[in-house]
């Protein structure tokens, strides 16, 4: 018998539909595998009986002949930005410890809509700022790769979807939800060996997701292969108008259309992105994924993306202007974390609650924020960071009149030992090096493994497509997953 936790989304949805086993009896195996991973801490609070419950449905649903759902039968991780009706919702941030929300994010309730089932909420860095998940409130997720050394250094598992990439990884769960701002679904995907999209700015709803950098956010799915991916996105994608930035354009069947033959595509390569720093290791698998794309049948062509040295300070100017605007809202007087000292006013009471309530990389982000937006200073940061995210839209649509879908690494080094960059932010924020750009430009972009370096820790490769081009990025990624054949898996420690 299959040991059904190593099974992904479709094979797990198609073995419900077809009875070679029962939507309760999945559910029951991830529950288990959860229960059994707390070393890990993927999870900030467990819901058995939600997975469960969905599982019973989906059960009911087959034996009554009702047509099934994109998910039907499936559990999954829920990241803890998601506001879930009635569950604990954190950020992973004291100031937000408690919250129950009275309502469901869009892109939950549109997975629920489509039969799958949450096991639980899953650690990130705290508030989505950071990228080896250290800036949890509740303590970071630790990764369950390992290197091939015998050391038992625990190892990041990137972020901010850290939690959601670590329980993937460890078969806890087939797939889960991640958010991406400026690299927080491929990061941590690249880092644990799955696969993980961002889409297109506005394909999914913001609505219910704890607002990080409203211009940047984005939900998409990760999970161990290319096409559980696009399932998944598929389920979450979608008009609403409760998003004013959502898009509204019909969700294409990305799934049902994949194509891993590239004849007549062509794939840029960016120059640009040929970094000092990056890891040699990660530059040979570059290699490796041109050579694979060709073997598809695509044309190879080297592009620019001038102003790529730009993104990252841009991008660390951007992102905290909005996260300093987006979390003046936790004031201490609607919900979550209250601090009101005997006697306090007012301001006191803001200042008492925002202090004991925000962790010190989110501190760091909104002193940033509001300095860059200060009168003073306004247009010397923030205007000039945003003519810059201009410059860098506009490299791309150059870019994408000379090829079809970009290919780049993921990160410039495979995973890291916990605590080795926490005290150096900017050694941290050098891991967005690539995946900020795509970010700025709020193209769709995605992480797909394609082997483990010499330590034996997984390294991810990069596809950029044009906006609205999920397909393109997609179908590149299966070409690259079909060749790549990335088979491993962390060996069971915890
Ligand atoms: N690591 C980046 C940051 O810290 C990206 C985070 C994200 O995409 N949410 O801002």
């Amino acid at each position: 018998m299959t040991n059904l936790t190593d099974l992904g989304v479709k094979a797990i949805r198609d073995g419900v539909a077809s009875g070679a086993f029962s939507a309760v009896e999945v559910a029951e195996a991830f529950n288990a595998n959860v229960a059994a991973a707390s070393a890990l801490n993927a999870f900030i609070v467990t819901t058995p009986d939600h997975a469960l419950e969905a599982a019973k449905q989906a059960d009911e649903a087959r034996a009554a002949g009702k047509p099934a759902g994109l998910m039907a039968g499936v559990p999954i991780g829920m990241k803890d930005l998601f506001a879930t009706l009635g569950v604990q919702t954190t950020a992973a941030s004291h100031i937000l410890e408690g919250f129950t929300p009275q309502y469901e994010s869009t892109v939950s309730q549109k997975l629920w809509d489509a039969g799958a089932g949450m096991l639980g909420k899953l650690n990130l860095d705290q508030f989505a700022m950071g990228s080896s998940n250290e800036t949890s409130y509740f303590g970071n997720v630790i990764s369950p790769w390992r290197r091939n050394d015998g050391g038992n250094a625990a190892l990041a598992p990137g972020g901010s979807s850290g939690g959601s990439s670590a329980a993937i990884a460890a078969r806890l769960c087939p797939a889960a939800t991640g958010t991406d701002t400026g690299g927080s679904i491929r990061q941590p995907a690249a880092f644990t060996g799955i696969a993980g999209i961002k889409p297109t700015y506005g394909r999914c709803s913001r609505w219910g997701i704890v607002a990080f950098a409203s211009s940047l956010d984005q939900a998409g799915p990760m999970a161990r292969s290319v096409e559980d991916c696009a399932i998944m996105l598929e389920a979450m994608a979608g008009f609403d108008p409760k998003d004013s930035t959502s898009l509204d354009m019909p969700v294409p069947a990305w799934s049902t259309s994949l194509n891993a033959d590239l004849r007549g595509k062509k794939v840029g390569i960016p120059r640009e992105y040929r970094m000092d720093g990056t890891d040699e290791e990660i530059l040979k698998s570059w290699d490796h994924g041109i050579a694979w794309l060709k073997d598809a049948g695509a044309e190879v062509v080297e592009i620019s993306l001038p102003h790529t040295k730009y993104a990252l300070p841009a991008y660390y100017i951007v992102a905290p202007a909005e996260a300093s605007s987006n979390l003046a809202r936790y004031d201490g007087v609607r919900y979550g974390l209250r601090d009101l000292p005997d006697g306090a006013g007012l301001q006191d009471m803001y200042a008492a609650t925002r202090a004991a309530g925000f962790g010190d990389e989110v501190k760091r982000r909104i002193l940033i924020g509001t300095y860059v937006l200060s009168a003073g200073f306004y247009d010397a940061y923030y205007t000039q960071a945003m003519k810059v995210r201009t410059l860098i839209r506009r490299d791309f649509d150059a870019a994408f009149e000379k090829c079809d879908v970009i290919l780049a690494p993921t990160t410039p080094t495979a995973s890291f030992p916990l605590g080795d960059k926490v005290d150096d932010p900017l050694a941290m924020y050098l891991n967005d090096v690539f995946s900020v750009p795509a970010s700025l430009a709020g193209l769709p972009a995605m992480s797909v493994p394609c082997g483990l370096n010499k330590d034996g820790l997984p390294l991810g490769l990069q596809l950029i497509g044009n906006v609205f081009d999920e397909q393109g990025v997609l179908n590149a990624g299966l070409a690259i997953e079909q060749r790549a054949g990335f088979t491993a898996a962390p060996e069971r420690w915890w």
